[in-house]
């Protein structure tokens, strides 16, 4: 049996990988690995997930190894030259078919859909498989056919059809006798133009992954319900950087979940279900990107407010960007943002809705530099989440609910304590003055006031939209 090609993107382990587990049920694999710099850059992605994407491509070929399966990197500048390397590398191992996990985006779509053309016109075989997603998008639908715009149903839909099957994991495979080729030497990560956050903070590949899960089902799991939306707390997982190059697998946290929760993910226990409703926001944006494909071109799911006027602003953007707004609680985490790659769940709607809302500037803008600073940037949640915040989206808030960023602050941040770890000026202060401080406390401090104020920016933000309804 001629070897298999194992096409390795954002599915970086071995454990519960469906194509490879069906690439090694054919025979001998080789792993292949492109790597796509000034394309990845070029869409945005910036040098912290870069790192962790490298980290984690060293950590694939260790534990390939261990299975005798060589791993073949090649550099390229755009996946349009996907086609060709691969089949290259087909000609040069005499491999028979290449194998690889889907990705949802359009350009990804494009990209496999060229692979596959390529291949059959070689008289080889190319195959994709649904991996990252209980059901393939086009799988769940309406009942009048039609892809689901909003998340409730689409969640319905996605416990009354789940089966034991969609939730068995892929078998590892065994190891395999040696086939004569050696795996390339990983080649280090060339200076970016940012540089990446110190990788200690995000340890790569499956095992970290694994005991991140474990420590979280043992330790958090049970309160996520309770505390999920506190940001001082460390109350959810972190496992999205993860998911997001599939270092793990939502199949591996649902298994663990089951087993902790006698079997169910829908009943039982607040915390555990409420974790699985998370993984289920995360397929649902994906079946949203094929859906409705206008979202990957940076267009708005909700048509309608295509004509918002936004504002230019690159003042009030560079302000919201280095976290100096003068509201305690969008540059707490704007900085955390910038100095770990990661933001927590409830400070990621409440900066959303500031810059889209309180600033009116494009969610675009918004997006791109979450993008470019996220560990577990991923296109799918990143756009669901903006255009949410931004009332343009699926699910979208309404257009008239917009955070008062000091009352969400002392929600969800009562003690100051997040203020205080990321806003060392004013960890001094009295826990009430923390979240909108008073100039007259704030001594020499050059914290500023605030950019914005509330009211009148949440006036400014009814009208752009009140406007868009008299079209
Ligand atoms: C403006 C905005 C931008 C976002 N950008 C991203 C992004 O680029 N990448 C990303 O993975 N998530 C994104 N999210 C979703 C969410 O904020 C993160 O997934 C979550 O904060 C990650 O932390 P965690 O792993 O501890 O999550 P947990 O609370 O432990 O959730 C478990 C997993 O479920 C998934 N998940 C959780 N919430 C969501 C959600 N709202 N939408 C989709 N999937 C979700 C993630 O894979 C996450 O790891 C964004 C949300 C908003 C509002």
């Amino acid at each position: 049996m001629s070897p298999t090609l194992m096409w390795f993107r954002s599915d970086l382990r071995i454990h519960d990988n469906r194509a490879l587990a069906a690439a090694a049920h054919r025979g001998p694999v080789i792993a292949v690995y492109l790597r796509a710099l000034p394309h990845w850059q070029r869409h945005g992605h910036g040098a912290n997930q870069l790192d962790f994407r490298a980290r984690g491509v060293a950590a694939l070929e260790t534990a390939l190894r261990g299975l005798g399966i060589p791993l073949l990197h090649r550099d390229i500048d755009d996946f349009g030259e996907a086609p060709e390397t691969l089949l290259t590398i087909a000609r040069e191992t005499g491999a028979g078919r290449v194998h690889f996990n889907r990705e949802y985006p359009v350009d990804e779509l494009a990209r496999d859909a060229a692979v596959i053309e390529a291949f059959r016109a070689a008289g080889l075989e190319a195959r994709g498989h649904h991996d990252a997603v209980a059901f393939a998008p086009g799988e769940l639908l309406t009942g009048k056919g039609d892809y689901y715009g909003v998340f409730t149903p689409f969640a319905r839909a996605w416990h009354r059809q789940l089966s034991a099957e969609r939730l068995a994991l892929a078998d590892t495979p065994p190891p395999q006798a040696s086939i004569g080729i050696e795996s390339d030497p990983l080649p280090a990560l060339p200076a970016l133009a940012d540089t990446p956050i110190d990788g200690r903070q995000w340890p790569a590949g499956e095992e970290a992954a694994a005991d991140r899960l474990e420590r979280f089902l043992r330790f958090r799991a049970r309160h996520y319900a309770n505390q999920r939306d506190f940001p001082a707390i460390r109350g959810t997982s972190e496992l999205s950087p993860y998911l997001a190059l599939g270092m793990i697998s939502w199949r591996q946290c649902l298994q663990a979940v089951l087993a902790k929760n006698d079997g169910s993910l829908a009943e039982g226990d607040a915390g555990l279900t409420a974790w699985v409703n998370e993984l289920v926001w995360r397929e649902f944006y994906r079946h949203v990107a094929v859906g409705f494909p206008r979202v990957c071109r940076h267009r708005a799911f909700q048509r309608h407010t295509e004509g918002l006027a936004w504002r230019d602003d690159d003042a009030g953007f560079r302000a919201w960007c280095e976290g100096r707004t003068g509201y305690p609680i969008v540059d707490a985490a704007m900085r955390q943002l910038v100095a770990t790659g990661w933001m927590h769940n409830r400070l990621r709607m409440v900066t959303a809705m500031f810059l889209s809302k309180h600033l009116l500037i494009d969610w675009r803008r918004g997006e791109a530099f979450f993008l470019r600073h996220l560990v577990d940037g991923e296109f799918c949640a990143n756009n669901g989440g903006w255009q949410w915040a931004a009332s343009t989206g699926t699910d979208a808030a309404p257009y008239f609910r917009i955070f008062n960023p000091t009352t969400q602050s002392t929600r969800f941040d009562p003690d100051g304590t997040f203020l205080a770890e990321w806003l060392p000026e004013l960890a001094e202060l009295p826990v009430k003055a923390r979240h909108a401080p008073p100039r007259d406390l704030l001594g020499g401090s050059d914290y500023p006031s605030p950019i914005v104020d509330h009211k009148a920016a949440r006036l400014r933000a009814l009208e752009a939209f009140k406007a868009l309804k008299a079209d």
